[in-house]
């Protein structure tokens, strides 16, 4: 333990969040509760909402059940279907903001550029050159918000509209078009399910099969909703019936690659393939070469019936360039579009960056981060004091509803700022030697995972290895219940 003997007086502090989406909003609720009263949100773009604003693509949903996909503190009797539409997250959170009196904390339109680490306090300098100060930072910047462009030869001479997933362009008419979709994500799949019975031409452009788990979306009737809301204890015992299920076929699963559970899913997705697809040709061309579950399992119960009607294509040639007028695949073929849609995802190494933080002595995030962004527990840098992130690197993001995930990295962090307002520190951060334990032991635990049996997914770092929480939710819940302060140098 390296806690110093510390006299300093209890005092209050000055907290920014970065980020109002999910996790931004949850941090200035449950700071406000817990008496802090001074906080403020930083916004880049011109509302809240995070991955639900910028992500309006159609057939957006999201892929862990609505119910769970909820703040535990406000749960919503109102979810129209089992996997809720975009738009409806992104109400939801706006709803609750606005409940909690969040919102007039939010500065919409700021871009924090640098955050400085100076004297005690960060000093934040924004892109329109303002500036602030804080006592701590917590970065709820996101994981998955960094779009991912090809390097495509030619993309930008495409003479039609192109633009990437998470940037959808709503002027863009698409019914009765000819309509391009690169990549076969969760993304793309789901646009793919929502395109093909609008449009003239719909083609698919596939560098690697998925494995799809065929999982229907009911909506709620108008009966449940009305039980839902009369009594919340019905949507309490749903919400730990999910928990339980995702948990156990899952969340534990997939950090264990040769569990029942894993070979469970494998069948399932292959019988799904086998069923389902009817053309031999096509089926093989949909079959991927890896285990399920090693690229992010996609969820879907009519993304094999879209890409079978007549109007769709599956394109497994590769691209060789973009042309004018379409894409030009590798066996000279010519594929003639009106819209070009990117759903090449993002780069999920980024985090806060590419916002300069400099912590103590002046060391640089970036530098920290040379090899590969880490961060004990997923929320504290050694050498960056008061700084903390909400769904960092290292944390559970391919298992777990990530705002269960936030909810239990917010109490934790709450737990160690309790340190320094009660004036047993000025400053906290996680100490190297927990830091380097902590990766040394994640690095060699992922090796067992399902992500680590042969595939290329963006759960992998640079050197090819997981960089997601590779143990249960069990021990992400008992390391997250209480700080051990001996991980941790208070100054
Ligand atoms: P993604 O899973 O990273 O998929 C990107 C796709 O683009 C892959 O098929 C990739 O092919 C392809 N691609 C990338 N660069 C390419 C290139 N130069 N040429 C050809 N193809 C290229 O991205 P995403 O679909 O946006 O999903 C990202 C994550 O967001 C998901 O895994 C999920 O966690 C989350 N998400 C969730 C939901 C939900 O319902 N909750 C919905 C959407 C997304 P390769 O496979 O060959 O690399």
């Amino acid at each position: 333990m390296t806690q110093a003997q510390s006299t300093a007086a209890s005092r209050p502090l000055r907290i920014v969040i970065i980020g109002a989406g999910m996790a931004g909003i949850l941090a200035a609720i449950k700071l406000r509760e817990a008496g802090y009263p001074d906080c403020t949100i930083y916004e880049k773009a011109a509302r809240l909402g995070g991955t639900w604003r910028e992500n309006t693509y159609p057939g957006i949903a999201c892929d862990v059940p609505a119910h769970l996909y909820t703040y535990s503190f406000e749960p919503n009797p109102d979810w129209s279907h089992v996997f809720a539409p975009g738009d409806e997250i992104q109400r939801y959170f706006e709803r609750v903001a606005d409940k909690y009196g969040v919102s007039p904390a939010i500065r919409c339109g700021v871009e924090i550029t640098h955050c400085e680490f100076r004297d005690g306090r960060w000093r934040l300098r924004m892109k329109d050159g303002a500036s602030d100060v804080a006592d701590v930072v917590i970065a709820a910047t996101g994981v998955l918000h960094h779009p991912n462009i090809p390097d495509l030869p030619g993309l930008r001479g495409f003479g039609g509209a192109c633009f990437h997933s998470a940037q959808w362009d709503h002027s863009v008419p698409l019914d009765g078009r000819r309509v391009g979709v690169i990549g076969t994500g969760s993304t793309a799949i789901q646009i793919t399910s929502a395109l093909v019975p609008r449009v003239s031409r719909f083609e698919l452009f596939q560098r690697t099969a998925q494995w799809i788990m065929p999982i229907e979306n009911p909506a709620y009737t108008d009966e449940q909703r009305a039980a839902f809301a009369r009594d919340p204890q019905l949507i309490e015992k749903l919400r730990e019936e999910i928990h339980r299920a995702a948990i156990e076929k899952i969340a534990n699963a997939v950090v264990a690659a040769d569990s029942p559970e894993m070979r469970w899913i494998e069948d399932v997705c292959l019988g799904n393939l086998e069923r389902n697809v009817h053309d031999p040709v096509l089926r093989e061309k949909l079959r991927p070469t890896y285990r399920a579950a090693c690229k992010r399992l996609i969820f879907s119960s009519d993304f094999y019936a879209a890409i079978q009607r007549p109007n769709a294509s599956l394109v497994t040639e590769a691209i060789e360039g973009i042309e004018a007028k379409g894409v030009r695949t590798r066996d000279g073929s010519l594929h003639e579009l009106d819209v070009l849609v990117l759903a090449t995802g993002f780069r999920a190494d980024r985090f806060i960056r590419p916002a300069v933080v400099s912590g103590r002595g002046g060391i640089l995030l970036d530098d920290a981060w040379a090899d590969h962004p880490t961060a004990y527990l997923s929320l504290s840098v050694p050498g960056f004091p008061n700084f903390f992130m909400l769904n960092g690197p290292n944390g559970p993001v391919g298992n777990f509803s990530l705002i269960q995930i936030a909810e239990f990295q917010l109490g934790y962090i709450l737990q160690l700022l309790e340190q320094v307002r009660a004036g047993r520190c000025r400053e906290i951060s996680a100490t190297r030697e927990a830091t380097a334990a902590f990766d040394a032991a994640r690095i060699e635990a992922a090796r067992n995972s399902i992500w680590a049996t042969g595939c290329k997914s963006w759960y992998l770092d640079k050197h090819g290895v997981p960089a997601s929480w590779p143990w249960t939710y069990t021990r992400f819940e008992e390391e997250m219940a209480a700080p051990k302060l001996e991980a941790f140098e208070l100054v």
